[in-house]
């Protein structure tokens, strides 16, 4: 069975290690995340993410020097993009 990783949406100016945020992309709304293990920030413009927040594929931190690579599920993520 699938292991998912819960992620927090960021809330106010905050950014807090493994939150993610809603972000526009080119093909429509996408969202970002802080690498839980590094910190640094990731879009997941590649990604399809289904009305319950399960993104597909897995997500793989972009930096080189970071290994992070989790299946992640956005909480929250229905109720954002009808906002
Ligand atoms: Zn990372």
């Amino acid at each position: 069975m699938k292991r998912w990783l819960a992620l927090e949406k960021m809330t106010g100016d905050r950014q807090h290690v493994g939150e993610w945020a809603v972000l526009q992309g080119p093909r429509g709304q996408s969202a970002s995340i802080i690498c839980p293990l590094c910190g640094r920030l990731a879009a997941l413009l590649d990604h399809s993410i289904d009305r319950m927040g399960y993104v597909t594929p897995s997500v793989r931190c972009p930096y080189d020097d970071c290994s992070w690579h989790e299946n992640v599920q956005l909480i929250g993520w229905g109720d954002a993009i009808q906002e």
